[in-house]
């Protein structure tokens, strides 16, 4: 099967006077193989005309589009396919109850748009016109994902989201507002957000929010829990916290999802792991799931061996000392012992320390201690 892809962030015929269709060849006779859609005023191509000759992949000055061959008996698996940018998802996460799943892929590979799908903000059209709840159900007919579809779309089945991006939260509620109804939490102490309570969501730090919202996620009634990035912006102690809580919706009986880029962070809360590869803009295939550490080795390795699929070139190899070629040994700089002292009584105490040129310094420490 062929897919052709626009990035319809990246397209912008008006500064191009419409290249792509000016170059591709079959346009010539069959003038529908590439149209500026009326509603979103971006390239749209019909992949039933392309014959993928890649002129306009390679002609379009915003790298926007993507032609690609894709195995043909992949085209039973497609579960959602954007209309307009033609971005196809084959295949959705499997939520297990009681078990934390967690989801790892480069990002524009389809994670979010799963995650969406799973929640029921998106109802998926399986690459058709439909997009009826009930074609959903008899798609995964036999699957676990049956029992799930047919809980959600009839209202038996509740779902909490941790969203990705939290900057459209920032309004000038409290936090104490914002918690209503959860501020018996024991997280709030966990997460030593006591003192923040009274401020205003638009003046919390990045890790105070994401914090603030975990907490209400947790604390929602609901039967599938997920988690979009839940690690962003939080200190090693609060990952902690926060990859407990989330194992204790498990251990609840609940289905839990957690899309997380961090292996360590996945590593440590996940049951089971999910990749989602592709081509970013294109297309996102959602593997089987596997154990964690194989998850994470397939990952490392770039490779899934169950469906002979290569994701990567190269391995992504840890050395346990920094290869040789990087260790120099010049001094950089040096400094002397100082203190910095701010008038809210905040003091900082630093030792007398030495920078080398070609060495990483890794500085690693609680939020809130001085490392800024
Ligand atoms: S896809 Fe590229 S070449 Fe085609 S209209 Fe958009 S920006 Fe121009
Ligand atoms: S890949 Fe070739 S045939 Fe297909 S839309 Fe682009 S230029 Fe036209």
């Amino acid at each position: 099967m062929r897919i052709a892809a626009v990035e319809t962030e990246q397209c912008r015929p008006e500064k191009c006077d419409n290249l792509c269709i000016r170059v591709c060849p079959v346009e010539r006779t069959k003038p529908e193989t590439i149209v500026i859609d009326k509603t979103t005023g971006k390239a749209k191509i019909d992949e039933n005309l392309c014959i993928g000759c890649g002129i306009c992949v390679n002609k379009c000055p915003f790298s926007a589009i993507s032609v690609l061959n894709l195995p043909d008996e992949w085209s039973t698996t497609v579960v959602h396919k954007y209309p307009t940018s033609g971005f196809v998802l084959f295949w959705l996460p499997t939520p297990k109850k009681g078990s934390v799943l967690g989801i790892i892929g480069k990002n524009g590979a389809g994670k979010t748009t799963a995650l969406k799908i799973l929640s029921g903000e998106l109802i998926p059209n399986l690459g058709s016109d439909n997009n009826a709840t009930k074609s959903v159900v008899d798609f995964f007919r036999g699957k676990e994902l049956q029992r799930y579809f047919s809980g959600l779309y009839s209202g038996n089945l509740r779902v909490a989201v941790k969203p990705q991006y939290l900057d459209q939260l920032r309004t000038q509620q409290t936090v104490k507002e914002y918690l209503d109804g959860k501020l018996g939490s024991p997280l709030i102490d966990e997460f030593s957000l006591s003192s923040v309570l009274s401020s205003r969501l638009d003046e919390l730090s990045g890790g105070e929010l994401q914090k603030v919202v975990i907490v209400k996620t947790i604390e929602s009634e609901a039967d599938a829990y997920f988690f979009d990035e839940p690690a962003s912006f939080l200190d090693v102690k609060d990952r902690l916290i926060m990859g407990k809580a989330v194992r204790r919706l498990a251990s609840l009986g609940k289905y839990v999802l957690v899309v997380e880029h961090d292996l360590v962070v996945l590593d440590y809360l996940a049951d089971y792991i999910t990749i989602v590869y592709g081509e970013p803009g294109a297309y996102g295939y959602v593997s089987n799931y596997y154990g964690v550490r194989n998850g994470i080795n397939y990952m490392l390795l770039g490779y899934l061996p169950d469906i002979n699929m290569r994701l990567r070139a190269d391995q992504i190899v840890f050395y346990k000392h920094a290869a040789k070629a990087f260790i120099q040994s010049e001094e950089a700089f040096s400094w002397g012992a100082m203190s910095v002292s701010y008038d809210n009584g905040f003091k900082l105490t630093i030792q007398p320390g030495v920078a080398y040129n070609g060495k990483v310094v890794c500085i690693l420490g609680e939020n809130g201690v001085g490392k800024t």
